[in-house]
């Protein structure tokens, strides 16, 4: 066995034992995570247990415990039980918190009640950030993505699965009592045995109906009408793919396009994201502390009141609007070929006719003018514009917001480019690191604190990404 690299033996004593602090090297991302918690002042951050009760058994400092989470998420290691596991044979863990070992009932107990102040640390982490002024460019891509709760499909209730599951049961039922009847032509041993598992099986399907009934009582109750028997605040989603859908949360996230840092995230369990632009886009704002500052979002995004409340705080949007005209799907004029006309208060229409003004009304609580010309009875075009007696273009008050927002896009089309690049990243990363799987708590604050240990760990990567492990920990302390 020459020629081979070889080991120590197990039982060679050494005369100078080497020391933990030996085993991490000095350009160690384990070093970053010791110096970032050192810094931070935790009770300020509103963390449990940061002076010691005068009584009872001594508890570990929660710095020990965050730091074992934050290294747990940058290691893929998020359970408690693993994480307990890991601090018992793992040396980097053994050097970070001095060969401290708390138990994983422990571990999942910090993560349970200091969910608002981790949140807080995440938030500090993005602050230091921007100390290092890596949000110059003031310019953010909002993004949302649907991530499994721990809630099976099977055991989540909406007024169309209790339909769909009460047919299919009536149908096993109808299925089994034929069966039964077949069953009674059989010989008289066989006959018997069949009923037995026959009836077994009614018996089984008539309480699963009775455990429905139950749910779709409690179901009117509920405001949304749907309900999760795991986790109460999951919620049945659709997803891009056709067909497919999930239990789950919305994530949000507003990601710098510059250095690809999450400057804002919140967890949703709405399933759309049309209410959220001007949320994260003001939580972004906040985090990157500018006046003003510049978003990009999917269609999915779009809503003429979130586009204006940014609008009126100095956020300048970017974002597609929803091709939703079904004239334009029936080969008809699209209602983009109509041009407003702002000193008239009129529209021109293909034809080159006037669309005056008619008459204004409220319509799902915002205030819209409608127009329409006479001319289009006598029009030849008319077969391309409307099967009604008149083409009627409805204009909200407010529209002028839009077609700003149109002309932007207009004259800067990469946008759309920058969005895709930049916030499709970081939620698959988020996504294998957590291994495709669904989230290990239950309920929408602790799953909130969830993401957030996430997200620190994404961005405590990207910050060592761009500085290097020394510069992390100067910037860090300042
Ligand atoms: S039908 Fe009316 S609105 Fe349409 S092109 Fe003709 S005149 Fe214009």
């Amino acid at each position: 066995m020459k020629r081979f690299v070889e080991g120590e033996s197990r039982g060679q004593c050494t005369l100078l034992p080497e020391c933990l602090d030996d085993y991490i090297t000095e350009n160690n991302p384990v070093r970053v995570v010791d110096v970032f918690v050192d810094e931070l002042d935790l009770g300020k951050l509103d963390f449990e247990g940061v002076a010691p009760a005068a009584t009872g058994r001594p508890a570990y400092h929660p710095a020990i415990l965050l730091k074992l989470y934050i290294y747990g998420y940058l290691n893929r290691i998020q359970s408690s039980r693993r994480l307990e596991k890991e601090s018992q044979r793992n040396v980097e863990l053994m050097w970070l918190t001095g060969r401290l070992m708390p138990d994983f009932k422990t571990i999942a107990n910090f993560r349970k009640d200091n969910g608002k102040a981790i949140r807080n640390v995440c938030r500090q982490f993005v602050l230091i950030c921007r100390n290092l002024n890596l949000f110059t460019d003031a310019m953010v891509a909002i993004d949302g993505s649907k991530f499994k709760a721990v809630n099976n499909r099977d055991r989540n209730f909406t007024v169309a699965k209790i339909e769909r599951r009460r047919q299919q049961i009536e149908e096993s039922i109808a299925r089994y009592l034929s069966a039964l009847d077949t069953a009674d032509r059989a010989e008289p041993e066989i006959a018997k045995a069949k009923t037995v598992r026959l009836n077994d099986k009614i018996a089984l399907l008539k309480a699963q109906m009775e455990q429905l009934r139950d749910i779709e009582t409690k179901l009117e109750a509920t405001p949304d009408r749907q309900i999760s028997l795991t986790d109460p605040d999951a919620r049945s989603m659709a997803t891009s793919g056709r067909g497919s859908g999930m239990v789950g949360y919305n994530v949000q996230t507003a990601v710098d396009t510059k250095h690809h840092l999450i400057v804002a995230h919140e967890v949703t369990n709405v399933g759309h994201d049309r209410s959220q632009l001007s949320n994260m886009a003001t939580q972004a704002l906040d985090a990157i502390g500018t006046e003003r500052l510049i978003v990009a979002a999917d269609r999915g995004y779009f809503r003429g009141e979130e586009i204006r409340a940014c609008d009126q705080v100095g956020i300048t949007t970017y974002l597609p609007k929803p091709m939703t005209s079904g004239a334009k799907a029936n080969g008809r004029f699209d209602r983009a070929d109509f041009i407003y006309d702002a000193q008239k208060n009129e529209y021109r229409c293909p034809a080159d006719q006037a669309l005056i003004w008619r008459y204004s009304t409220t319509e799902k609580a915002m205030l819209v003018h409608r127009y329409w010309s006479s001319h289009c009875q006598q029009c030849t075009l008319k077969e391309q514009c409307t099967p009604s007696p008149e083409r009627r273009i409805t204009r909200w008050e407010h529209e002028s917001v839009i077609e700003a927002l149109q002309r932007r896009l207009d004259q800067a089309p990469e946008m759309m480019r920058v969005r895709r690049q930049t916030v499709e990243h970081p939620f698959g990363t988020l996504k294998v690191w957590m291994g495709y799987t669904h989230f290990l708590t239950k309920t929408l604050d602790r799953v909130s604190t969830e993401m957030s240990l996430h997200v620190l760990a994404y961005n405590i990567k990207r910050l060592i990404a761009i500085l290097g492990i020394e510069g992390v920990i100067q910037a860090v302390r300042g």
